[in-house]
């Protein structure tokens, strides 16, 4: 967890609120920093910020600091925080609006979470669902990090949760009609989703991913 640090360039007109909320369709103004969303979230701890620093830089227009954070792509829109929020805000739901908007602006950080993020749903693409020991060997080759984690990676090998070969689904085509209808559709098959399409992430971010 860390403060907000780096130059600020605070957006003081609230555009970039305006922006986040018209996008997700959230009422982050709501958010009176209670930390209920904070106090549940499973990956807390690994982030740069909490959900409630995020939807406070989002209230003081940090645009950058947002956009280029590791938080928003360490989100595994597990909703626990929303069910929490007193005030009703979805935060799954601008954590994704988040990404779309870090992905088109080009500010989104590959090894922040964009990169790990196309290798996952690439698996999905191929085989329906993922396949851990690939996306991962996919990760760390791209990464240059083979040997990173490898005691963890032992571990869950052991006790059976990571196997070796994949398995696709039956009705793997259906899958594939999916991310081909949101491909078209320029955007995705919902905005919170577009993010997450390997074709939108590469498009926008270039060679880099
Ligand atoms: S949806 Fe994201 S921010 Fe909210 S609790 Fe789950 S991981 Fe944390
Ligand atoms: S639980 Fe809701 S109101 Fe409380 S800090 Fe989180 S987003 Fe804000």
């Amino acid at each position: 967890m860390s403060e907000v640090s780096g130059p600020l360039a605070v957006d003081t007109a609230g555009r970039f609120a305006d922006e986040v909320r018209r996008r997700t369709g959230q009422p982050i103004e709501r958010c009176y920093q209670c930390a209920k969303c904070a106090s549940g979230c499973l990956v807390a701890e690994y982030t740069d910020y909490r959900p409630n620093q995020i939807l406070r830089m989002v209230q003081f227009g940090l645009r950058e600091q947002v956009l280029r954070s590791r938080a928003i792509w360490v989100c595994s829109s597990c909703q626990a925080c929303g069910a929490r929020c007193p005030n009703g805000i979805n935060i799954a739901a601008v954590m994704d609006g988040l990404k779309e908007m870090a992905v088109a602006e080009k500010l989104a950080v590959p090894e922040q979470g964009p990169l790990f993020h196309q290798m996952f749903m690439d698996g999905v693409r191929r085989m329906g669902r993922v396949h851990e020991a690939a996306v991962l060997a996919r990760y760390k080759l791209k990464t240059h990090r083979l040997m990173a984690d490898f005691g963890l990676g032992l571990r869950l090998f052991r006790k059976g949760k990571f196997p070796l070969l994949g398995s696709r689904i039956r009705r793997q085509e259906e899958i594939e009609r999916i991310f081909s209808r949101a491909l078209a559709s320029g955007e995705g098959v919902t905005r919170h989703e577009a993010v997450l399409l390997p074709g939108v992430l590469a498009g926008s971010h270039g060679k880099g991913i």
